[in-house]
């Protein structure tokens, strides 16, 4: 079955994401390239660090070049060892595990929640409880003789993980928590943004992120000693500013000014990026409710999610159809997608991790498609995709209707 689209050569192309840059963008840019502060060194990585710990309510933030590169360090913070267990999220962009593995740590996956895709509380429990063994405030998990050291949640797609539920276990534990807020800038659980009380948490502002530095993260605590160590590790460990003398072996991480002057003049247009992004998912959910066997991901209770992308998930069934179908007809329509992130127990970069029951991350990933979700995005663009998906699912309910119905009648024949 072929399907045309008579828009298919009038209608603009939609991509996935693009970053919206209106306001003192240009200004802040220009700005380090006149006075010549371009590098790591400069006001711009000073104030971008200050309004981000004034927006969120945090203690300190450290900019670095890239959230991998955050996460690295926050798990080097945490304590994490060579050949630690750190417990992480099956379902999650690889630079999860990639920054526990940087530590010579193992990430050891766990199952994830069917409604939000994060990690599931429930599953932890279990894992710690059946798999390990606690005594004097240290877990080790029976079957590696390994300390499990740090469990690593991911707010995954905006919508923060059940932060109260895992802290509880940690504390249990004694595990250290690092969380992955990549995705997840702005976003609020009861009422409290992301951050707000996190001992460790590392955003990244990658250029399809929440907000861009063009490529960027940072590290935010609310412990000094937490931050200061963070920005030694990430100077090169230099421990004499005149002499060139490094106490240990750091690292090259921090960010440039002019990702700073790019960061801050999007920081200052965050509530009107988060408003949008809203504003998008919530017509999304609208125009495409009652739409049978699709589910839009929305928020759960207390949650303000931030709507990095917008995902939706089709009944699994072998006769409707499949995010590839769908995707394949957005596409001809000049609609981009993309599918979910792969679940890491099956990355062939992982193929010798350890993982426990995971189940429902394969599932969201079967099943889920992210739509376009550009904070550019006009209603009518929204609406066109709409249309786009309303039809593809429908289409394919009919005709598999139709044949399932005409097999039924061939065996009742036989
Ligand atoms: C984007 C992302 C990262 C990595 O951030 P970079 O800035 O690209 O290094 C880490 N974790 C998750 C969940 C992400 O989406």
């Amino acid at each position: 079955m072929s399907f045309e689209s008579p828009l298919m050569s009038s209608e603009k192309f939609i991509p996935v994401w693009a970053p919206a840059l209106n306001g003192n963008e240009w200004a802040y840019v220009k700005d380090c390239l006149d006075t010549r502060w371009v590098s790591s060194v400069g006001s711009y990585v000073d104030r971008f660090e200050l309004v981000m710990v004034e927006y969120l309510g945090a203690g300190f933030a450290v900019a670095t070049v890239s959230g991998t590169a955050a996460l690295h360090v926050a798990l080097l913070l945490a304590g994490v060892e060579a050949e630690e267990e750190v417990l992480v999220p099956a379902f999650t962009f690889i630079a999860t595990a990639n920054a526990v593995r940087y530590c010579n740590a193992r990430p050891v996956f766990l199952d994830v929640s069917p409604e939000t895709g994060n990690l599931d509380p429930e599953r932890v429990r279990e894992f710690l409880e059946e798999e390990c063994r606690l005594s004097g405030g240290v877990t080790v998990r029976r079957r590696s003789g390994r300390r499990v050291r740090a469990v690593l949640p991911v707010h995954l797609y905006g919508h923060p993980a059940n932060m109260p539920v895992l802290s509880e276990l940690a504390q249990a534990y004694g595990l250290k928590v690092v969380e992955d807020g990549a995705e997840s800038l702005g976003a609020a659980l009861r009422g409290e943004r992301l951050g707000a009380q996190s001992d460790l948490i590392c955003f990244s502002f990658n250029g399809n992120k929440i907000i861009t530095t063009g490529g960027g993260g940072m590290i935010v605590t609310q412990h000094r000693h937490l931050a200061d160590r963070a920005r030694h590790l990430m100077t090169q460990a230099k421990a004499d500013p005149t002499q060139y003398l490094h106490d240990m072996v750091g690292f090259n991480y921090r960010m440039p000014n002019i990702n700073a002057a790019l960061g801050l003049a999007q920081l200052e247009q965050i509530d009107k990026l988060l408003q949008c992004k809203r504003r998008i998912a919530h017509l999304y959910q609208q125009e495409l409710a009652g739409v049978p066997s699709l589910r839009v991901a929305g928020e759960a209770d207390g949650v303000t999610s931030s709507y990095w992308l917008v995902n939706v998930f089709l009944e699994e069934s072998r006769t409707m159809a499949t995010p590839a179908d769908l995707a394949y007809r957005l596409g001809a329509a000049g609609i981009a997608t993309r599918p979910l992130w792969y679940p890491l127990h099956l990355q062939p970069a992982y193929r010798d991790s350890e993982s426990y029951r995971v189940r429902v991350a394969e599932q969201l990933w079967a099943t889920g498609l992210t739509l376009p979700s550009s904070p550019t995005l006009s209603d009518g663009d929204v609406q066109r995709v709409c249309g786009f998906v309303r039809e593809a699912v429908m289409t394919d309910r009919a005709t598999t209707e139709g044949s399932v119905a005409g097999l039924a009648k061939e065996d009742h024949h036989e």
